[in-house]
């Protein structure tokens, strides 16, 4: 699931400006504005996803990275799907993160012993552990 792939959350489509159905305030073209967007249904849901992968990536840059959270479900799952090895950076693409972002939970992922971490003339691939 790629939910953080356009820019700022992926709110741009639309008139740019629109107004809050709970205060009027200006907003960029959706029904509520930043502050009541969590109105909106399904949304909530999706903010506190947002929020909890932000949190994860914030703690793989102090050298925490999770390997039984969500980025790394994905990361796992992408691996799985495609049932053959992957650059790193295919790799981040498909999970939605960029490529400095990824790097801390593939390198947790290959300490606990699930995922491996190839390098076959100069080129880095990665692929499930089985
Ligand atoms: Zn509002």
């Amino acid at each position: 699931m790629k939910i953080l792939d356009k820019g700022e959350g992926g709110y741009r489509s639309g008139d740019p400006r629109g107004k809050c159905l709970e205060c009027g305030g200006i907003t960029s073209g959706k029904p509520y504005c930043l502050e009541h967007l969590n109105l909106l249904p399904g949304t909530s849901e999706l903010i506190e996803k947002i929020e909890g992968r932000e949190q994860e990536i914030e703690n793989a840059h102090t050298g925490k990275a999770d390997v039984k959270g969500e980025i790394a479900a994905d990361i796992l799952s992408v691996l799985r799907f495609r049932k053959s090895s992957i650059s790193p950076s295919a790799l981040a693409k498909d999970v939605g993160l960029r490529g400095n972002v990824i790097e801390p939970f593939l390198v947790a992922l290959q300490e606990v012993g699930k995922i491996s971490i190839s390098s076959t003339n100069g080129s880095i691939s990665i692929s499930l552990r089985r």
